[in-house]
């Protein structure tokens, strides 16, 4: 008989007013017997919704009902079996919009915690579970994975379980992608990323960094090199901007270089000195993940005050519930249904304002999202020293633009077919370089695609 409690067990955090000063992750996940008792909390459904709403459809009622009694390393090989990386997206994936959204004890109450339930049974894992990794017997075929975000790795790692040499080009220096560059480590420790990128490495995928493809060498090399088929998982890291006056001014960052600096190049370590503003005042120009990562890591770094400035209400933020709720408690100020129209700055050129107008929904636009509209003379002035612009992100037009025969639709986005295949022979692409920024579990799950059409491609050319 499942336990009809209403509530989720709560998984204990650091609190607000301590979190928000210093990087250490926020959550501290679930000790076993909250697990169990949370998982008691699965009805065990017949027609299993969650499933449905699992982008890699991960059998949760069955790894749920082994945690209930106890067995976690069997729940863990359950989720491995559809995601190789339950760490991570135990702790990243927007799981209000996917399985927690489908679940039914939802209706009367909140959903079961799936993903704290995901996290805790990978952390056990991680603590406890067999190192030994399995290496499939060798079948003398070489592929080439561009980027090593989750798409490319995961991919990756599909391909090296059929016996594949795989061989990931990476441009960074660090393997991981937007799980080390962007994420930052108070939502996704570094080590956890690590750790799973270290079980690839032991299954004989190799790794190399600072290959930026397009520049270090070309897909058509990588061809010429004996690699039969490439799968192009290379992101969508190129920022947007707004166009409006001052964005040049001392103190405008895009989200991904703030990040970068901050994740990549270190500068949430004390001893590191990682050239990086610190700032009073920040405005950051969004409503996504990224723009949350980006405030409450400003507010980490010591700012004062840090304004989130979104054109729509909080109903129409696509960042997830939990990154929201987390950001208030952290004393971020949410400046809702206004936007920027300038930032203006001192005789230095350095940032020392921004002016912004206010908005009010209208109808219903393509998206379905209520469209804004400008509040004709209400424009209104924040004082601010750094200016974080959180906008969204595009795909980097260097492999297309080195690569013959490879088309991009007009968002940049690389064109594929039903199988994930390019325009160009033998190369497959997914990920963000494909749908545009999106998800972690969207772009593994487009990795597996890959790389099911990758080895039924190379098994047919035989
Ligand atoms: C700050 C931030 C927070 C986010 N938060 C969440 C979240 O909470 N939940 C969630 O589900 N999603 C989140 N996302 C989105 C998610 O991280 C992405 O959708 C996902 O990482 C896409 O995976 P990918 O493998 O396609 O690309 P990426 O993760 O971008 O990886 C692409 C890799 O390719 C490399 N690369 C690019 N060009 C080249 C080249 N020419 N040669 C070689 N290598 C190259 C890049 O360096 C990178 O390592 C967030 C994104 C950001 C930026």
């Amino acid at each position: 008989m499942a336990d009809m409690s209403p509530y989720k067990i709560k998984m204990p955090e650091q609190e607000p007013y301590v979190r928000n000063k210093n990087f250490d992750e926020v959550s501290f996940g679930y000790t076993a017997e909250m697990a169990i008792a949370e998982a008691n909390r699965c009805l065990n459904c017949k027609n299993k919704p969650c499933v449905s709403g699992c982008p890699v459809h991960v059998r949760i009622p069955e790894f749920i009902a082994l945690v209930a009694s106890g067995d976690f390393l069997g729940a863990y090989e359950i989720i491995n079996q559809t995601n190789s990386f339950p760490a991570v997206c135990g702790r990243v994936c927007p799981q209000e919009r996917q399985c927690e959204g489908k679940c039914v004890r939802g209706i009367k109450g909140e959903s079961v915690a799936i993903g704290r339930l995901e996290r805790f049974v990978a952390d056990y894992y991680m603590q406890n579970g067999s190192k030994g990794v399995k290496i499939a017997p060798a079948n003398g075929k070489k592929v080439a994975v561009i980027g090593a975000g989750p798409a490319g790795l995961t991919c990756a790692g599909d391909l090296a379980r059929k016996g594949y040499k795989v061989t990931v080009f990476e441009a960074f220096h660090t393997a991981g992608g937007v799980l080390v560059y962007g994420i930052p480590e108070f939502r996704l420790p570094k080590k956890i990323v690590a750790s799973e990128i270290d079980g690839l490495k032991k299954m004989g995928v190799e790794i190399l960094t600072d290959m930026v493809i397009g520049k270090v060498l070309s897909v058509d090399e990588i061809i010429e090199m004996g690699y039969e088929a490439v799968f192009i998982g290379s992101g969508a890291g190129l920022p947007m901007f707004m166009g409006i006056e001052g964005e040049n001014s001392l103190g405008v960052y895009s989200a991904n270089e703030f990040l970068t600096r901050i994740n990549l190049m270190k500068a949430y370590l004390d001893d590191y000195d990682t050239p990086i503003r610190k700032s009073r005042s920040v405005a950051v120009v969004g409503g996504g993940n990224v723009a949350m990562d980006a405030a409450r890591c400003a507010k980490r770094l010591g700012a004062e005050h840090v304004y989130i400035i979104y054109r729509r209400g909080e109903a129409e933020m696509p960042a997830r519930r939990e990154e929201i709720h987390h950001a208030k408690e952290e004393e971020i100020d949410f400046k809702l249904l206004c936007n920027p129209t300038r930032i203006i700055s001192d005789e230095t050129g350095a940032v020392t304002h921004i002016e912004c107008i206010e908005m009010q929904l209208g109808e219903p636009d393509a998206s379905g999202r209520r469209s804004p509209e400008v509040v004709p003379n209400s424009e209104f002035i924040l004082e601010v020293d750094t200016v974080i612009m959180a906008l969204g992100t595009s795909p980097n037009p260097l492999i297309r633009q080195t690569t013959a025969g490879l088309e991009t639709n007009r968002k940049g986005c690389f064109v594929v077919d039903e199988n994930l295949k390019t325009t160009k022979a033998g190369v497959y692409a997914g990920g963000d370089a494909v749908t545009g920024a999106a998800t972690v579990i969207l772009a593994m799950g487009a990795g597996k695609s890959a790389a099911r059409s990758i080895d039924e491609y190379l098994t047919q050319k035989q």
